[in-house]
């Protein structure tokens, strides 16, 4: 008996996060889930931006008691906590009693801030010395699979595109100084430690610079890209720092931009973030899954805490444009994003209109969120079986084969977090 509690799927009820990028009303994915799996009305005044399903303190997923059984929700984290056969051995070996991963939906209405995650070194350190503002002592490598088009900064651009940066944004010149920059400009910069020195050198006084020397050089910038607007096409880059200037007015990260990779991601395209990485998500949607963890170190384009010193020494400087996944297909519905973290990998399902898939028992746990349409879950060892539709989330235990089928009327579309398939390899 005890057998067949642990590998019944559990129905999640999950948290949102309503932070101030985040899309209104029917605009926000995130809301229309939430709305869906909670059985709550959206509150148009408030932005929805995040819907989180895990783990996390600072957001936990309840198992929803079955009706009538008279029990209290308990957090996923709790129940996980005593059945850790659900989590399988390997699982509790590594990670303990708890989920290694946090999945999420993000539905971004403006940019988040430029941010960087710290390693597992430095996060323990970050906590230790500052528990109030980091509160994890884990790393959170992350990855974002684009629902709609998405948009992010991330990384650094290469050395070549940087010393164009330098010719043709007169303002960052004049922040380093003419002389420091024609330094540059005339050196050979092709071996890595020059790049990076170079690099770093630049982002710092970047950072470091004053509050008011920032403000006078942002204003100057979109006075210059305004009236060249009118003359010729702008690059997308310059488009976008006007449209950063828009939301984050006489901020450092509108300038910053110009240092970063800009990528466009189709829906079903993912892009994934290692330690000590910077990146901003502009707009669109995604589906994020990361290492149980919520430490962030800020560079700009917010209002929020800024750790200047610890953002500059802590990045990697590694530069040149990321990896881009686009998911290898283990049958025909479902496709499989694996980033190079042991934490977590997506499965993205699209299934349609009367069409079934398995998916086979594994030895660890696995979330499902329903995106979109309605179906039909069976478990192989429970009679039951589960209706599901849009907005519903499931924790499946380890060991545990299920079957999922589309409706007659239409595709259903959901997506898979487990972790990394490679640590049962
Ligand atoms: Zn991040």
């Amino acid at each position: 008996m005890a057998m067949e509690a642990s590998q019944r799927p559990l129905r999640l009820r999950c948290s949102v996060q309503n932070y101030d990028w985040g899309r209104f009303g029917e605009e926000s994915t995130v809301a229309r889930l939430f709305r869906r799996n909670s059985g709550k009305e959206i509150e148009l005044g408030r932005p929805y931006a995040e819907f989180w399903m895990g783990t996390h303190e600072s957001g936990p997923s309840f198992v929803v008691a079955a009706e009538g059984s008279g029990t209290e929700a308990v957090t996923l984290k709790k129940w996980t906590g005593a059945n850790p056969g659900a989590l399988g051995n390997k699982v509790v070996e590594k990670w303990g009693n708890d989920l290694p991963f946090l999945f999420k939906i993000l539905s971004v209405a403006k940019a988040l801030s430029i941010q960087a995650h710290p390693d597992k070194e430095l996060a323990r350190m970050l906590h230790k010395m500052r528990p109030s503002v980091y509160k994890d002592p884990n790393h959170k490598p992350e990855m974002a699979i684009a629902l709609t088009e998405f948009k992010a900064l991330c990384g650094f651009v290469s050395i070549e595109e940087l010393k164009d940066v330098l010719v043709a944004v007169p303002e960052i010149t004049q922040l380093l100084g003419n002389d420091e920059a024609s330094k540059i400009l005339s050196q050979d910069l092709n071996g890595y430690v020059d790049a990076k020195s170079f690099l770093q050198l630049v982002f710092t006084k970047l950072m470091t610079a004053s509050k008011e020397a920032v403000s006078e050089l942002v204003s100057k910038l979109k006075a210059r890209l305004d009236l060249e607007n009118k003359i010729r096409t702008l690059t997308e880059k310059e488009q976008l720092v006007l449209l950063l200037e828009k939301q984050y007015q006489a901020d450092v990260g509108v300038i910053a931009a110009f240092l970063f990779n800009y990528v466009k991601l189709s829906p079903g395209e993912a892009l994934y973030i290692g330690p000590n990485e910077p990146h901003a998500y502009i707009s669109g949607e995604c589906i994020e899954c990361m290492a149980t963890s919520d430490n962030v170190v800020r560079a700009g384009l917010t209002p929020k805490y800024i750790d200047k010193q610890t953002l500059c020494s802590m990045l990697t400087y590694k530069q040149g444009f990321p990896v881009i996944l686009r998911g290898s297909p283990i049958n025909p519905y479902v496709s499989r994003f694996r980033p190079p973290f042991d934490e977590f990998e997506v499965d993205r399902c699209l299934l349609p209109s009367k069409e079934s898939v398995e998916f086979s028992a594994i030895p660890g746990p696995s979330i499902f969120v329903v995106v979109a349409g309605e179906g039909r879950m069976e478990v192989s060892s429970v009679v039951e079986e589960l209706k599901i539709m849009e907005g519903d989330v499931y924790f499946v235990p380890a060991q545990t084969e299920i079957r999922l089928s589309a409706c007659a009327d239409g595709p259903i579309k959901l997506y898979r977090a487990g972790v990394n398939s490679r640590i049962f390899a």
